[in-house]
């Protein structure tokens, strides 16, 4: 089974938790036991996993990854978003979570974001369901 989530992002950077949109996908979907696949089809954006309690390390990470690769720095791509489709690659743009109990597996502190590296803008995540060959361990 496959789906797509719409999110509009907030800020040129910023980490949208994701979470409650990608449950919602595994409830109404019936299946208790699998896989659940996360991609975004874009250059500028990506997908991470990590905590969504204290939103003062999503705050880490966007400051590192800018110290990292600063938006005006030097670079050959000359759109203005070099940095953006730089952050997009160190990130990844996918992600695996484990169904269990027609329930996401993540741990109690883990959270599902999407990065924004070029926006505001709407993004897509295409969420994709598979069920474990053989059933329920
Ligand atoms: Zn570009």
């Amino acid at each position: 089974m496959r789906t797509r989530i719409r999110v509009q992002t907030r800020g040129r950077e910023s980490l949208e938790d994701i979470t409650p949109q990608v449950r919602e996908v595994v409830r109404r979907s019936g299946l208790a036991h699998g896989l659940c696949h996360l991609f975004v089809p874009h250059t500028t954006a990506g997908i991470i996993i990590n905590e969504n309690a204290d939103p003062a390390v999503c705050r880490d990470i966007l400051e590192r990854l800018a110290a990292l690769v600063p938006h005006n720095g030097r670079y050959h791509h000359l759109e203005g978003n070099a940095d953006a489709h730089i952050k997009s690659s160190l990130v990844g743009q996918g992600a695996w979570v484990p169904v269990e109990g027609a329930d996401l597996a993540l741990g109690r502190w883990q959270g599902i974001f999407l990065a924004e590296f070029d926006g505001p803008r709407e993004r897509t995540v295409i969420v994709t369901l598979m069920p474990i060959p053989g059933g329920a361990p």
